[in-house]
């Protein structure tokens, strides 16, 4: 496996592109971004974390039958994944009331939903990720209604297994982000989940305390 060109760098990660087909390098940097990149800084060694839990979880998804893009670990940093054509749209699954949509509809702070919630984003940073209906993204041609309603059906079991996860660890899922792609080899023209599931993309809280995970992690790296 050789390490070729820079195919995409982001706000967290650089996309290479490898000697083998469709397959390419995942590097987790340590930026850290909120507000859509407004807001910049390093958080030490977060890389490396997200790189391991986002194997954890991919594995553990891919376990209950949920594909992904996930192939191997390949060192702290970088993980080998397959490369796929992204959908640019950013489910978003919410089991209690947090962030922006509070102020979108004027909802209280940790207002959980009787039913998980999901909303779409479109993914463009120039715009800030507007919400996007299934009506435009539809029209828009990137996935059929059917394959749309999949998805949001995918995102729901994702949730369940991902709350079950956290539990057991005394842990409250919040809500989170994913993405998914079409695999662009052979013609199985499959969706399937893709990016990273880590705490850069899940608001997860201590269930006795209520306290911000990433907010207690940044605390001890104050303190090492
Ligand atoms: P961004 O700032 O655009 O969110 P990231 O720093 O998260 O970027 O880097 C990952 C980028 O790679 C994202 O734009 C994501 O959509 C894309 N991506 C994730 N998984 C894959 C994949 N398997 N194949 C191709 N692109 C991917
Ligand atoms: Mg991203």
């Amino acid at each position: 496996m050789t390490k070729l060109n820079v195919l995409y760098e982001g706000k967290a990660k650089i996309l290479y592109e490898t000697n083998v087909a469709n397959e390419l390098i995942q590097f987790f940097k340590d930026d850290a971004t909120a507000h859509n990149a407004q807001k910049l800084e390093i958080i030490n060694s977060k890389g490396i974390i997200n790189n391991y839990l986002s194997e954890y979880i991919m594995n553990f998804l891919g376990k209950k039958g949920i594909d992904n893009h996930f192939i191997k670990r390949l060192n702290s940093r970088e993980q080998l994944i397959r490369k796929l054509n992204i959908i640019p749209i950013e489910f978003v699954v919410r089991n209690f009331a947090f962030g922006s949509i509070i102020k979108r509809y004027n909802l209280s702070k940790e207002y959980k939903f009787k039913k998980p919630l999901i909303e779409l984003f479109l993914k463009k940073d120039e715009l800030n990720d507007p919400l996007i209906n299934d009506d435009l993204i539809v029209e828009l041609g990137w996935v059929n209604r059917s394959q749309l309603e999949d998805l949001k059906n995918k995102a729901l079991i994702i949730n369940e297994h991902l709350v079950n996860l956290f539990s057991k660890i005394n842990i409250e899922l919040i809500d989170f982000k994913i993405e998914f792609g079409k695999t662009v080899n052979d013609n199985e023209n499959k969706l399937i989940l893709a990016d990273e599931i880590s705490p850069d993309n899940c608001r997860l809280w201590e269930k006795n305390t209520k306290k911000n995970l990433i907010k207690i992690y940044l605390e001890i790296i104050q303190v090492i």
